[in-house]
């Protein structure tokens, strides 16, 4: 996974990484960009788990029950206080979609088929990361 990190502020790609901040639920990298002199916070990617596991499944139920990815988003980020990209939760239906049943899953990935020209779209436009 090769990650590029732009600053928040002037997208500048000379930014260094500057340790970690924790809380309950999310682990951030912190960023310093050398072009602004300012310091910014970018979520460390899915693969560290960022999200407890009763939220990515329930975020999983809600989709494949119809509901839309920013709907699940604010789900997540109103009720739960998690913060999550539409994205990321692309990414939980792709990785964790076995964990509902068949009729579920089905649906969950079909929605999700429909979905995949915009998503590439909006992982794009958003200028400071990027995840292939
Ligand atoms: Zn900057």
């Amino acid at each position: 996974m090769i990650r590029t990190v732009n600053c928040d502020f002037c997208w500048s790609k000379h930014v260094v990484r500057k340790g970690f901040r924790k809380n309950m639920v999310v682990i951030k990298q912190k960023y310093f960009c050398n072009d602004c002199e300012k310091w910014f916070v970018v979520d460390d990617g899915f693969k560290r788990m960022r999200s407890k596991p009763e939220h990515i499944v329930r975020a999983l139920h809600e989709y494949s029950d119809g509901v839309s990815l920013k709907k699940v988003r604010d789900h997540l980020s109103q009720h739960d206080n998690v913060k999550v990209t539409k994205w990321a939760i692309r990414q939980w239906v792709v990785r964790y979609s076995k964990l509902l049943k068949k009729t579920k899953r089905d649906s969950a990935l079909q929605r999700l088929k429909g979905l995949s020209t915009t998503m590439k779209n909006i992982s794009v436009s958003k200028k400071h990361i990027s995840v292939t």
